[in-house]
């Protein structure tokens, strides 16, 4: 289904997208999009500056009256357009993820873009749906009622592993809402928010409510979230800049910005010694692998039963050996390359300290030949890493994976929260006593039994600890992006009312 298309012809008036336009950015700054498969430019543009990021937040402010004065069904019906539009360009977006990310066709054209559809649709659908306590006379002598209302410009800031899925996560509920928004993804991987906020103005979306800057974190992502018309930052990305994120959003003309933060995760793969092994091995591997294990909820520690250590630990090497790396839109191709060749070296430094005092099973090592000039590493199996060591502790976004064993249940549960991260994790058991203990105790926002990685438009996705908080995806989402007012109405028109004695008078 991918289908390709000239980038510089498409993006030759510019990277932004303002109030329903595309324009060039005013930033002295000029960015390259590169094939990470190949190291080639595949667009230069001139980033996003603060002038460009105002001219956005004001676009939004003035689409902001009437897109939320727009009632629910006339949302929805645009968002539905909205939807179609999308399911025409999906060849096309499939071809730019791939093209600016490294993913193979098949994970553009059988994840990513399907499940950004999908999520039009849902949120087309939770725009009719503002839910609530029902209105009743709780003290009697009032009418109490709620309105969800929406909360005004939303700024957003996105990472590069899942561009398209994360514009949205982001732009869909708030729009849904009544929201209008400006997204900033990541200056590696613009292409794709841009042409899913083109389509919601090919839909018939007024313009000014869904807008994009492209630009750096520190230039055009600062901008945004230190803006005072900006009333809700929500971002997506690591936990550092998230913190970086909180402190901006906290201070400044327009302080305490509602915050929604998705930050990073480091998931553990809890293994029972009664699991199947073999189908545990191979949902260690692609819970590991996908996206070249640039997932916030990859696998990356997996915790096996002594007795049943070995066993995986074997299993899951040769599975990764069958791992096929290959250019992206190469057929028989399962792994693409890392995002970028800094990225792709951070990895590589991750595995060469663990050399210290760890061993490399399989991997550990960026292939030669055809594939020598992109970002690409093999798939790496580390064992024998102590529990406090970097590779075990720290986000490492490759596909990388630590395996270590452990002998009670207790101390496999420990482990498994033994990291500052609460995004996701896995428990694979064939005792539902087991497996319901883990999904009660492991601290985390998923907990996936038997599988690991799937997610769904209906359920929430989203951290606890220092894996951020808010939810995406899920009506939980759709609410995050709403304020919440009680109306209060007295009913009996009394002059004096039973509580005014608290103030004057007695009973
Ligand atoms: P990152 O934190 O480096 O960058 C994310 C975005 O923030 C980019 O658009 C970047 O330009 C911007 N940014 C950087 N500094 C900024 C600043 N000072 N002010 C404003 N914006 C700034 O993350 P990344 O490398 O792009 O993505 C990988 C990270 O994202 C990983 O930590 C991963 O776990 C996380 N992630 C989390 C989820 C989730 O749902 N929790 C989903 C996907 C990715």
């Amino acid at each position: 289904m991918v289908q390709r298309f000239d980038v510089s012809e498409r993006f030759a008036a510019g990277t932004q997208y303002i109030a329903g336009k595309t324009v060039p950015g005013t930033s002295d700054l000029r960015l390259t999009v590169v094939d990470p498969a190949t190291g080639a430019p595949v667009l230069g543009h001139r980033a996003a500056g603060a002038a460009d990021v105002d001219a956005a937040v004001r676009a939004a402010r003035d689409a902001l009256p009437h897109w939320a004065g727009a009632t629910p069904g006339e949302r929805s019906d645009a968002m539905h357009r909205w939807a179609a539009r999308l399911r025409e360009l999906a060849g096309e977006l499939a071809y730019a993820e791939s093209l600016q990310c490294g993913k193979p066709r098949k994970l553009s054209e059988e994840f990513d873009v399907p499940g950004s559809l999908d999520n039009v649709s849902f949120f087309a659908g939770a725009a009719r749906h503002l839910s609530g306590v029902a209105a009743a006379e709780y003290s009697g002598e009032h009418t109490s009622a709620v309105r969800r209302e929406p909360i005004g410009v939303i700024g957003s800031v996105a990472p590069w592993n899942y561009p398209l899925q994360m514009a949205a996560w982001k732009v869909l509920p708030a729009v849904a809402a009544g929201n209008t928004i400006v997204l900033k993804p990541s200056e590696l991987t613009p292409l794709t928010s841009l042409m899913f906020a083109r389509a919601a103005t090919e839909a018939g979306i007024p313009d000014g409510v869904v807008n994009i800057v492209t630009g750096t974190g520190g230039e055009a992502g600062e901008a945004l979230v230190a803006h005072p018309d900006v009333a809700m930052v929500s971002f997506t990305g690591s936990t550092a800049v998230g913190r970086r994120i909180g402190e901006i959003a906290a201070s400044g003309p327009r302080a305490a910005k509602r915050l929604h933060l998705e930050l990073g995760g480091k998931a553990p793969f809890l293994v029972f010694d009664d699991a199947d092994i073999e189908a545990a091995a191979h949902g260690a591997v692609a819970g590991a692998l996908i996206n070249s294990g640039q997932d916030c909820t990859a696998a990356t520690r997996a915790y096996v039963q002594r007795p049943r250590y070995q066993e995986f630990v074997t299993a899951v090497a040769d599975l990764m050996r069958t791992v096929r790396l290959g250019a992206p839109f190469a057929d028989g191709t399962d792994l693409g390359p890392l995002v970028s060749h800094a990225h792709r070296d951070r990895v590589a430094g991750f595995v060469e300290r663990a050399r210290g005092y760890a061993r490399v099973v399989t991997g550990g090592e960026a292939p030669g030949g055809e594939l020598a000039d992109g970002a690409y590493y093999r798939p790496t199996l580390i064992t024998d890493a102590p529990q406090d060591s970097e590779i075990v502790q720290q986000e490492v976004f490759g596909p990388v994976l630590a395996a270590l064993p452990f002998d009670t249940d207790d101390e496999g549960l420990a482990l498994a929260d033994d990291t500052p991260y609460g995004l996701a994790a896995s428990a694979w058991s064939r005792d539902v006593f087991r497996t319901g203990r883990a999904a009660r105790e492991i601290r985390a926002g998923c907990v996936w039994i038997n599988d690991h990685i799937p997610i769904i438009s209906e359920m929430p996705h989203g951290g606890y600890r220092a894996s951020g908080y808010g939810k995406d995806m899920s009506a939980y989402s759709f609410e995050e992006y709403t304020q919440i007012k009680h109306v209060m109405t007295e009913n009996t028109g009394a002059v004096r009312k039973d509580w005014h004695r608290t103030v004057f008078g007695d009973r």
